[in-house]
């Protein structure tokens, strides 16, 4: 029955192509993984943005980052950056940006608490 075997096929061919697409995802989805987990701080290795979880993924002015040694390609978290400065981040080292915005998607306590302009007594 060569139509039976047609429709069987066919069935076939959709069964692998779906298969396909599955396991091509699953793999851009691992292979993702391993690309986020790269931007961890150079100093101390946490990850600066998780794939769940708080991020501190900001960007301060050069002055500052200079003054911190460091470099273009260089990654640090909050604790790290401050830890380098010798001092607490203030909401004036962030340039505006949406990206240094504490409500912008899903930064840490500390970076928000930074970002946010003290408020005076
Ligand atoms: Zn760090």
């Amino acid at each position: 029955m060569p139509e039976e075997g047609q429709r069987a096929a066919a069935r076939h061919d959709v069964t692998i192509t779906r298969t396909s697409v599955h396991r091509l995802l699953t793999r851009l989805a691992r292979r993702r993984l391993p690309g986020r987990d790269e931007f961890r701080c150079h100093d101390c290795g946490s990850p600066t943005a998780p794939l769940d979880g708080p991020d501190e993924w900001y960007c301060v002015h050069d002055t500052v980052w200079h003054t911190a040694g460091a470099r273009e390609d260089t990654i640090l978290c909050i604790g790290c950056l401050e830890e380098r400065l010798g001092r607490l981040l203030l909401h004036t080292d962030f340039p505006p940006a949406v990206l240094n915005q504490p409500d912008y998607g899903n930064h840490s306590q500390r970076l928000q608490d930074r970002l946010r302009p003290q408020s005076t007594p």
